[in-house]
Order: C-alpha cells, then structure tokens, then sequence
C-alpha cells in the first residue's frame, strides 16, 4: 500500500517542479506559457491534498475503502480531501477554499478553451494558495515543500510561497514600472533595494509606502530624496539648503 503514498507525493512534487518551470516562462507575457503553469499548479494542489489524506491511511485515497475490488474503486477528488483534512481537524480557511475554487475553474475554462485569463488576478491568487499550503504543509507533513523543488526553482517557489517575499517581489515590479530612479535604489526607511520609484519630484517606496520629496544637495548638485539629506543651512525659512552624504563625508575628510 506504501506505493501509492509515494507516488502521490512525487507526482505531485513533479507537477510542482513544472509550474515553476512554465511559471517562470509565462509571468512574463509567454501566456502559453502561463496556462500551462496554472494547468501543472492546479494537478499539484490536487495530489498533495489527496496526499495528506492518504497519510492517515493509504486506502482512504479510495472512494470506497472497503470495497471488495478496491483497485477498481474511484479515487477521491479534490473537495473530498479538504473535507477530510477539515473532518480531521485541520484548519482550512475560507479564502484557501475560495482560491482553491477560483483556480480550479480558471484550469477547467482552460481545458475547454474558453476563457479570458487576468494574469494578475492569477499571479495573486496563485500566491495565496502557494502560501496557505505550504504553511499548512509544515503542521501536516513530515518534510518541506521546498526540499522537493529542484534547484534552480528554489527562488521562484519562494518568492510565491513566502508572503513577504512575494510583497517584496511585486513591490519591486510596481517601482519599475513607474522607473525614475536607479535599478536597485534602496528605501532609507524598510531598507529594501529596488521598491523606490521617482515621479514629479516624489519618492515613493511601493513596499513600506513611504513618500518624501526630493531635493537637491546645495554643494554637489545631485537630487536626493529629503530624508537621506542633511540640512546644510536653514537659516532663512522657509527655503532650506541640503548636504548629501558623501558631501557631508567629503567635506568632513578635506
Ligand atoms: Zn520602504
Ligand atoms: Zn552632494
């Protein structure tokens, strides 16, 4: 009976591995790509439930356990497992079932070649479930989710399935968006490289929200934004005079 649990668990592992593959391909505009993503995501999600129910007993990933012919039983589907794993006590939460749902159609609309895919809406809801299940994959289960995803999909499976990472990730994608300042630039206030934007002499940071105006360094010329210069002479309000770092370094160095 072993044989059934491990094969649950690497098909899934697999159909995991996949989406990442096609994920990483299709987030960026490759929308065959994407729907094959969203077709391998959905195939996982199905077998690690099932998965988990088979962990209490591998024959109770049978429709009918005490069956006489049980290799002729149906599988369980995918509702019938989150029902278990709720019979069992798990927490399973509304949004997960609703994700779950919504996804569930996005692949069946799919499959019949009639749909009309919101990547973003995607991407989100995407995330939402990557995150729910693999935290609820560390109080269910034995091992990590990410020791079973190979290498050089180590970073994408994070990004999706840690909250803060994938925050960092879309802020990031937003700062670029509206460009203005360097690649990389940092926030001074979360710290964070590359979620800073520069609109009509703004700054904006898109993962803590962060806002200040820009100025000018009164000595180099450069244009900073407020809180990274120093006031180099205030003395007749309300115009001030600002010092950039390196200035204030060099001068303090002469
Ligand atoms: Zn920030
Ligand atoms: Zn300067």
């Amino acid at each position: 009976m072993a044989k059934i649990e491990l094969d649950l668990l690497e098909n899934a592992t697999d159909s995991l591995n996949e989406a990442l593959t096609k994920y990483t391909e299709g987030k960026n505009g490759n929308l065959k790509a994407f729907k094959f993503a969203i077709l391998h995501f959905s195939h996982f999600f199905e077998l690690l439930l099932k998965y988990y129910v088979s962990e209490s007993h591998p024959l109770l990933i049978y429709k009918n356990p005490f069956s006489k012919k049980i290799e002729k039983e149906n599988t369980i589907g995918i509702w019938d497992a989150v029902q278990f794993l709720k019979n069992e006590g798990h927490g399973v939460s509304k949004q997960f079932e609703d994700d779950l749902r919504w996804f569930k159609e996005l692949r069946n609309d799919i499959e019949h070649h009639k749909f009309s895919l919101d990547v973003e809406e995607a991407k989100s809801t995407l995330g939402r479930l990557m995150q729910t299940i693999n935290e609820f994959n560390e109080t269910v289960a034995s091992f990590e989710l990410k020791d079973h995803v190979d290498k050089e999909l180590i970073s994408e499976f994070e990004i999706l399935a840690d909250e803060y990472k994938a925050k960092v990730a879309q802020a990031i994608e937003d700062a670029e968006k509206i460009g203005g300042v360097e690649n990389g630039y940092y926030c001074s206030c979360c710290g964070i490289a590359g979620t800073m934007s520069l609109t009509d002499g703004v700054y904006k940071c898109h993962f803590c929200n962060e806002e200040c105006d820009e100025v000018e360094c009164s000595v180099c010329g450069i244009n900073i934004p407020e809180y990274e210069g120093q006031i180099w002479n205030d003395d007749h309000p309300p115009h001030v005079d600002y010092i950039c770092d390196s200035c204030v370094y060099r001068i303090a160095h002469m």
